[in-house]
């Protein structure tokens, strides 16, 4: 029986296809087929319209994934201690995968050299620059349903935490709505899968409308993109991850590694945080760590934690203002360091995910989301490499807080150097 190609190869095609109708369209004369009917009308609809169907997910998915994400956090109190740290680790080192791609986005320049200025319809304005105090108050709404209709991204998070977060003190009463949320998110996970059966032909159209234009500039530029994106991959699991480790623990983290390709093996073949959940308590287990963290830190972590989406956030921010022309000022890249935390918390652990919340940020900072038709052909391999460093610190994570809870065993830890398997 002959295989059906899945959504990714179908993506890809959509991807080669569109550069090879896109060049063989630079060099045809322009005029009312080529300008207006091709470029202008069919591949403008089928793209254009892919990127407001994504557009149209970001508030309603953010606004019940946050609701339910903090709703269903348990009772935190209770876990006290290992739930301070973990979030504390969580979180910080998200902030430093963001301020880390930006650095690297901002020194390496992936986007330089392709200029798209010309593609986005309208005038792209990022507006007036806030300082840090202005960016604060505005991220409390005073009027919630104005912030949703404006999708005014952090005022919109600030209130989904809240209710999640009243909705966990609630507790029994407010089981009805949380039931009605959780629901919501299905709804709007499965509206995102149906959009998604249409990224072949949006990719293909951006893709092909992108280099009828700007030709093979783009090719070099999207090689670069990548590049930078897994070059900050690297240097965030090396420093930070293999520096608070050595820090925090003071072992070997050979141990840890070997039994890691075991989980990395699922992350890469899935992309998905939450398949790599059973696997990860797995090997805690054999490396010794106790069931009262690992079963806190590890669901909590495949849920929250994704420092590798909130690095590829980074970088395509900063990509997409670099091919569109648009300088990014302090405050804007304060705002992207905020909204790309939030986002990836938001993220759920499921494939492409990542990518939908990127218009978030992109949109925060009043980016062009045209872009994302771009990085778009190259996600899914972007994809299988940062599941893979979420769920790396997730699992990082649980040894630091295991060994500082005393809820690590030192000895079978270390067995694990000795033995023959990975
Ligand atoms: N696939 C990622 C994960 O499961 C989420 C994303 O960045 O799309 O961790």
């Amino acid at each position: 029986m002959k295989k059906k190609p899945t959504l990714t190869s179908k993506i890809l095609l959509g991807l080669l296809l569109g550069f090879i109708v896109g060049l063989v369209l630079k060099q045809l004369p322009g005029g009312y087929i080529k300008d207006t009917l091709i470029l202008g009308g069919i591949f403008k609809v089928v793209g254009s319209g892919f990127t407001s169907a994504i557009k149209m997910m970001v508030v309603p998915l953010v606004f019940v994934s946050l609701i339910c994400g903090s709703a269903s956090m348990g009772d935190v109190k209770k876990l006290g201690r290992i739930g301070g740290k973990t979030m504390l680790f969580y979180l910080s080192t998200t902030a430093l995968a963001i301020v880390l791609s930006l650095v690297l986005g901002s020194l390496l320049k992936p986007g330089m050299g392709l200029d798209m200025s010309s593609m986005v319809s309208g005038e792209v304005s990022i507006g007036e620059s806030k300082s840090i105090v202005e960016i604060i108050l505005s991220i409390i709404p005073s009027n919630p349903i104005q912030a949703l209709a404006n999708g005014d991204m952090l005022q919109v998070i600030f209130f989904a935490l809240l209710i999640g977060i009243a909705i966990n003190v609630v507790g029994e009463k407010a089981e009805p709505i949380k039931i009605l949320f959780e629901s919501g998110n299905e709804i709007c996970m499965k509206m995102v899968n149906i959009i998604m059966l249409f990224a072949p032909y949006g990719v293909f159209a951006l893709v092909a409308d992108t280099f009828a234009t700007v030709g093979t500039d783009a090719i070099f530029a999207l090689l670069k993109y990548v590049a930078v994106v897994l070059f900050a991959l690297l240097i965030h699991v090396s420093i930070v991850y293999g520096g608070l480790f050595k820090l925090f623990t003071k072992q070997k983290i050979k141990p840890f590694l070997k039994k890691f390709t075991q989980v990395a093996a699922v992350t890469f073949s899935t992309a998905s945080s939450n398949a790599s959940v059973p696997v990860s308590l797995e090997i805690m287990e054999e490396l010794g760590v106790g069931k009262s963290t690992r079963s806190f830190t590890i669901p909590m972590g495949a849920t929250i934690n994704m420092d590798g989406t909130a690095i590829m956030q980074g970088v395509a921010a900063l990509f997409i203002a670099q091919i569109y022309g648009i300088d990014l000022g302090m405050s804007e890249m304060m705002t992207i360091v905020l909204t790309a935390t939030l986002a990836s918390i938001g993220t759920a652990g499921v494939p492409g995910v990542g990518m939908i919340m990127l218009s978030m940020v992109l949109q925060s900072v009043g980016l062009p989301l045209e872009g994302i038709g771009l990085i778009m052909g190259v996600e899914r391999i972007i994809d299988m490499f940062r599941t893979t460093v979420n769920v790396m610190g997730d699992n990082v994570c649980t040894l630091v807080v295991a060994n500082s809870e005393k809820d690590l065993d030192l000895n079978l830890y270390n067995k694990n150097t000795e033995s023959k398997i990975a």
